[in-house]
């Protein structure tokens, strides 16, 4: 079983149940860096304008750059291909924030060590979703197995044509967006939003 996210950009309604649920969740502080940002795009002139709100985290990386430049066995991909950090291992080098193309490794304020999605690694083992799909109320966020043809996230990215954002970073991300225009102007999954 590999996990895997996929995000219907036209359900999301930008509401931060996600953002917000994600940093009660991990115990995140007020002003700390959280797991998940939104992306808040406008793009073309008035009248033909659209908007695009999304949320972005971790992509979940099949060859995940953040793992292989960690020199301390810190970083790691587990047997369903999520990514995470041991935090008893973390040296708080900084490399693996350096790495990451789509910036989403930064460093936790408490004891300076590296953190990003990995979604909810403790609620999957035990059975239950990731907490922002949980909360999300549009069911923008589908959660499941990538490697079962017949599931729900397998049948909807056939369905709607999603893809990772970025494929040319060549990581293989397992997070994938439906209904977005991937050709966005001026968006950079690593720009900086507000937290
Ligand atoms: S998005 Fe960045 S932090 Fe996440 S797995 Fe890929 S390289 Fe690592
Ligand atoms: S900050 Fe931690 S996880 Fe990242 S490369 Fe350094 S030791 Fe590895
Ligand atoms: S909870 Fe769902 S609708 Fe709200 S911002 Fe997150 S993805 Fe969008």
């Amino acid at each position: 079983m590999t996990y895997g996210l996929l995000i219907d950009v036209s359900k999301c309604t930008g509401c931060r149940s996600c953002v917000v649920g994600c940093k009660n969740w991990h115990d995140i502080p007020a002003g700390e860096h959280g797991r998940i940002r939104l992306m808040d795009l406008t793009t073309g002139e008035y009248p033909d304008v659209s908007r695009w709100i999304f949320p972005v985290m971790c992509m979940q990386c099949a060859y995940p750059p953040c793992v292989s430049v960690c020199r301390y066995d810190a970083g790691f991909i587990d047997e369903h291909g999520i990514v995470s950090v041991n935090l008893k291992k973390c040296v708080g080098c900084e490399l693996c924030t350096l790495a990451c193309p789509y910036g989403q490794r930064h460093m936790g304020q408490k004891g300076k060590v590296a953190k990003g999605c990995d979604f909810c690694m403790d609620r999957v083992r035990e059975g239950q979703q990731p907490y922002c799909v949980e909360t999300c109320p549009t069911d923008a966020l589908i959660f499941g197995d990538l490697d079962n043809p017949q599931s729900t996230i397998s049948t909807l990215i056939q369905q709607e044509k999603a893809q990772p954002l970025k494929k040319k970073f060549r990581t293989r991300p397992k997070v994938f967006y439906a209904n977005l225009n991937h050709g966005l102007p001026g968006f950079s999954p690593s720009r900086k939003a507000p937290h």
